[in-house]
Formats: structure tokens, C-alpha cells, sequence
């Protein structure tokens, strides 16, 4: 391939924030191929994870790395967007994953604007690798000073304080309200948790397998302890056993994706009976999805403002936070957002979604000119 047919041209990606810089990274010798997008840098040190998969493109790339200068800007994080993708499939052998893993983070060395995370296909065992290797990642492990974000669930923390902002806006009380959560993984479960703390009702959980209902409301503990067995939610003792995507058409008052993305298009919202989505998962919902949703007063939580949790947890690590003041920024930061953004949206009469890019985008931009070379 000539060079200038590399795809896509990456200045047609490119707009007024980013990206800033973008590193393709080739070992022949151990079949290392893998791209880093830093989108932008205004607010700092770009944080954002390491995807590993077969089919990454730098497109993809390029879109999560916007994507997190947005979520962190919209946390008012020291931090802007980044992200990187290494190809190859992430199940591969350790000891092949570890060397593909060091590679990259190694070719990276001298790359400081961006600290490497977890994302799909990675963990906290490979940012120990990258640590050690370079010593500039986060979502570590404990016994290297991590806060493991997905046993404690910080990101499902944040998509329950989303949810009890917005309840209110519709007159929804969480307490008795019908959850229903596709994909009872990390955020899922702990979403479910803190709802459930809370006297919401799960009424129904899926996973890539199936869905289980129960009008009566299942048990999250046990359906909790079944998925950390290896079992699947339809394994669960009691319930109606459905089709993987029939989480979709359950009769709910909060609907919260946690799976994939797109799951949520304009072929299938017709069958959502729900009043709140908050958007656990990144990207689950198509815009022209979200625009259908909006017409039909259907509220819904931007991911990039419910699920930051994660990313919030992230950085505080960095900075040698406890888990007590994780939980406790993670609840200021989204209650404080997602109300900013439904009274804007209230006010404007737009969807939330734009009133958070709205939002984001200021903020990115505010940083952007206090920047030395905006002086120039
Ligand atoms: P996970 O792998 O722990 O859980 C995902 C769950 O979804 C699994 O139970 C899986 O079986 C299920 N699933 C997969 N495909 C499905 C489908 N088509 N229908 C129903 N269920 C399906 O992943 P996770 O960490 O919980 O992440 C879930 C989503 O949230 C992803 O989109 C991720 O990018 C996003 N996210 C995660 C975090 C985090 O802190 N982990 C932070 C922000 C965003």
C-alpha cells in the first residue's frame, strides 16, 4: 500500500479539538501492529484505555480517543483523551499476550502525554506489564497500588447516582422502580447492586446467552454469585428464561444498557418500554435512536456523563487516592453533571445528549485557550 493510501486520511477525522497526535507502532519481528491517538491534551495528560482486538481500525481509534476527551472533560478531570489499540485476539496465549502488551507499551516509552488503562481485551494484569515496563498506566492491580474499579464497581456507582438524579425529572420514585440491565457484567451487576440498595426492583438481566425475567423482582446477590461462578442469568433458579435480546421489549421504568455498542438502533426502539435509559455501556444507542427516544419523552443519560466512574476511578488512582474518596468524587462529579445537563436540556429543549456535548466541548475549549499556544 502507498503511504498516502493509509485508511482512512486522518485529517478527515480531524476538527477543532483533534487529534493531536497519532503513532502507528509496527515490530515485524514479533508481529506487533498497533496505533495510539492522543485527541487531545488541554486539560493534561491524555488517560484512556488499551483495546485489543482483531478488527481495530484507527478510525475506531481515533472515535474512542474523542470520546474520552470529552467524558473527561465533562469529569473535570487533569486530564485529556487518548487511546490505543493493539490488534490481534485478546485471548491469545499469556505469554504471547504479555510480549505483544510489553512491546507496544515499550515502543511507547517516550510517549508521555498518555497513561495507558484497561478497556476491551485488556485487564489489570497488563497495566502491571505496561507499569513495569514504563511505569505510566492505571486500573491496576492492588498489590501494585491500584483500586480495582471493576470489583468495586465504580463505575456501576456512578450510573446509579445518574439514575437517582434523573428519576426525579419523570416523577419516578427509586425506590419500587422496574430496573432492567443488559449485560450483567461489571457495570451491570454493581449498577443493579446500588439500585437494589436503593428498593428499586430488578426485573430483568441479560447476558450474551439470554435474558431472565421475574415481574417480582430477581435476587441480585444470587444471580450476582451465579454470573462470578462461570454460569449464565439464565442458569438463575426462578424467573422466565427469554431470548438474548428480549431484555429489550421487558416492561421497565429504568432500562440500562451494559453490554455492547449500537444495541439500541431505529429497528428496534419501537420495542423499549421504559422511561430512563442510563447509558452503562459506551455508544449502546444510534443517534437516530436517541433522536426517536427524545420525540417520545423516553429520558435518556448520555454515556459519556453516567459511565464515568470508571475513568474518574482511574485517575485518582493515579494520584494515590483512597477508594473512600473515589466513591465519594464519583458521586459528586456525575450527580453534579447529570443535573447540569437535564436543566439544560429542559431549558434549551434538546436532547441530553446535546446539551452534554454542549457542555464537554465548552469545557475542552476553555482549557484549549488557556494553553501556550493558543497565545501564539
Ligand atoms: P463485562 O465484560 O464485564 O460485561 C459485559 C456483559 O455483557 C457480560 O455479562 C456479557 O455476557 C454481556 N453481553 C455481551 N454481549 C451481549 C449482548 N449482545 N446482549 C446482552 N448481554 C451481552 O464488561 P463491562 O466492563 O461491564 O462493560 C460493559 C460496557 O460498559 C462496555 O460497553 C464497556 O465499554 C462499558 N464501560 C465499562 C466501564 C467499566 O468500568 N468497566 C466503564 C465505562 C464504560
Amino acid at each position: 500500500m502507498r503511504e498516502n493510501q493509509l485508511e482512512p486520511n486522518i485529517f478527515s477525522l480531524a476538527d477543532g479539538l483533534g487529534p493531536a497526535k497519532v503513532i502507528h507502532v509496527h515490530e515485524p519481528r514479533i508481529g506487533l501492529k498497533g496505533i495510539l491517538v492522543i485527541d487531545n491534551v488541554a486539560a493534561g495528560t491524555a488517560i484512556g484505555g488499551l483495546r485489543m482486538a482483531s478488527d481495530v481500525s484507527l478510525e475506531e481509534c481515533a472515535r474512542l480517543a474523542r470520546a474520552m476527551t470529552l467524558k473527561n472533560a465533562a469529569a473535570t478531570l487533569a486530564h485529556g483523551g487518548g487511546k490505543s489499540v493493539l490488534f490481534g485476539d485478546p485471548r491469545m496465549e499469556p505469554a504471547r499476550k504479555e510480549q505483544l502488551v510489553r512491546g507496544f507499551a515499550h515502543a511507547l516509552r517516550n510517549e508521555s502525554d498518555y497513561i495507558f488503562g484497561p478497556d476491551m481485551g485488556t485487564d489489570e494484569t497488563c497495566m502491571a506489564w505496561i507499569k513495569d515496563e514504563i511505569g505510566r498506566s492505571v486500573g491496576l492491580p492492588r498489590e501494585v497500588g491500584g483500586i480495582p474499579l471493576d470489583e468495586i464497581g465504580a463505575t456501576g456507582w456512578g450510573v446509579f447516582h445518574a439514575a437517582d438524579v434523573a428519576a426525579p425529572y419523570l416523577g419516578l420514585a427509586l425506590s419500587g422502580a422496574r430496573v432492567a440491565i443488559q449485560g450483567f457484567g461489571a457495570v451491570g451487576k454493581h449498577a443493579a447492586r446500588f439500585l437494589a440498595e436503593k428498593g428499586a426492583l430488578l426485573v430483568a438481566a441479560s447476558d450474551s446467552t439470554g435474558t431472565i425475567h421475574d415481574r417480582a423482582g430477581l435476587n441480585v446477590a444470587t444471580l450476582t454469585a451465579l454470573k462470578e461462578s462461570g454460569r449464565a442469568v439464565c442458569d438463575y433458579a426462578g424467573g422466565t428464561r427469554l431470548g438474548r435480546d428480549d431484555i429489550i421489549g421487558i416492561d421497565c421504568d429504568i432500562w440500562i444498557p451494559a453490554a455492547r455498542p449500537d444495541v439500541l438502533s431505529e429497528a428496534n426502539i419501537g420495542l423499549l418500554r421504559t422511561k430512563l435509559i442510563v447509558q452503562g455501556a459506551n455508544i449502546p444507542v444510534t443517534a437516530g435512536a436517541e433522536r426517536m427516544l427524545h420525540q417520545r419523552g423516553v429520558l435518556n443519560i448520555p454515556d459519556f456523563i453516567a459511565n464515568a466512574g470508571g475513568v474518574i476511578c482511574a485517575a485518582m488512582e493515579y494520584r494515590g487516592s483512597s477508594q473512600t474518596q473515589v466513591f465519594a468524587m464519583i458521586e459528586e462529579k456525575i450527580r453534579a453533571n447529570t443535573r447540569a445537563i437535564l436543566e439544560a436540556s429542559v431549558a434549551a429543549n434538546v436532547p441530553p445528549r446535546e446539551a452534554a456535548l454542549q457542555l464537554a466541548r465548552e469545557r475542552v475549549n476553555k482549557a484549549m485557550g488557556y494553553r501556550r499556544w493558543s497565545v501564539f
